[in-house]
């Protein structure tokens, strides 16, 4: 696996925590050599600084960029590439749509409209223009194009739960857009695939309860969640399988979500 990883450039979104942070040192732990990843979120401090620990561990075999980018701002994404990467640092092979994020427990008619625009704007549009923006390098590869989008969804968009309506909406639109582009590239060398969550121990939490952590601890105590790194180790996965298989649709939840 790690040979056909080996010279790749990954882009991933979130990569200050999380899953995406998780991902960014599964690939260069599993190909620590000739790897560029770049890693985006709008933290930029915190993106510093987990490029740094991935190359205390790994070494200068991989190369490592953080890059400011809020998904959410349709102005940052479009043109992101020509405009914030270096020449040599442009010709992605994989995309991981990663970034998202939950706001509030609320049923209707009692839901924030700034909460449902901003997941809507990170989860839904964020997905579908870093999507827009990466695909014409991916199409303009020989043979119909070459490259791998690996969306992460959630079991929240198959399995709707009540307090959550807008999130669940969310990934459940990932998951229909997700389908359509993987028909729409058919026979192309371009995989479009997708990773659904179920509880994961992270920040997201933390975010969803508006910074209490307290309230975030609850979530988890009590029950064992998945680690970010059970969510990264399936993502390196996929990316590293050969160019004819697709694993196009991955559920992964804890024993006690079953
Ligand atoms: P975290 O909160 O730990 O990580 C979310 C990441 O997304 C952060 O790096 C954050 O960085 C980034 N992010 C949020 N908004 C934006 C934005 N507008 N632009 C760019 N980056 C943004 O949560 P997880 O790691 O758990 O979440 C990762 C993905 O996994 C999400 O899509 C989530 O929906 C999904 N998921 C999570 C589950 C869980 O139980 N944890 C279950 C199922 C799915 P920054 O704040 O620096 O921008």
């Amino acid at each position: 696996m790690a040979k056909r990883l080996e010279g790749k450039t990954i882009l991933i979104t979130g990569a200050s925590s999380g899953i995406g942070r998780s991902c960014a040192f599964e690939f260069a732990r599993t190909a620590p050599r000739d790897l560029r990843l770049i890693l985006t979120a709008r933290r930029i401090d915190t993106l510093k600084e987990v490029a740094e620990q991935i190359r205390a561990e790994v070494g200068e075999g991989v190369k490592v960029l953080p890059v400011q980018l809020d998904v959410s701002d349709p102005k940052q994404v479009k043109g992101f590439v020509s405009r914030c990467l270096p020449e040599e640092w442009r010709d992605v092979d994989v995309l991981v749509n990663n970034a998202g994020l939950v706001k509030g427990v609320a049923c209707a008619p009692d839901i924030a409209e700034e909460d449902i625009n901003i997941m809507f704007q990170t989860n839904v549009t964020g997905l579908i223009n870093m999507t827009q923006e990466i695909l014409p390098i991916f199409k303009a590869r020989p043979d119909g194009g070459a490259g791998d989008i690996i969306n992460i969804g959630s079991i929240a968009g198959r399995e709707p739960y009540a307090g959550g309506s807008i999130y669940c909406a969310t990934k459940a639109a990932v998951r229909s857009f997700t389908d359509s582009l993987r028909k729409e590239l058919v026979a192309t060398r371009i995989r479009i695939m997708e990773i659904d969550p179920g509880q994961v121990e992270t920040e997201f939490s933390v975010v969803r309860f508006y910074g209490d952590k307290a309230k975030a601890d609850a979530v988890y105590a009590g029950c064992d969640p998945l680690t970010p790194d059970d969510i990264a180790e399936v993502v390196v996965f996929v990316a590293g399988r050969r160019q004819n298989v697709v694993v196009a649709d991955t559920l992964i939840y804890p024993s006690h979500q079953a």
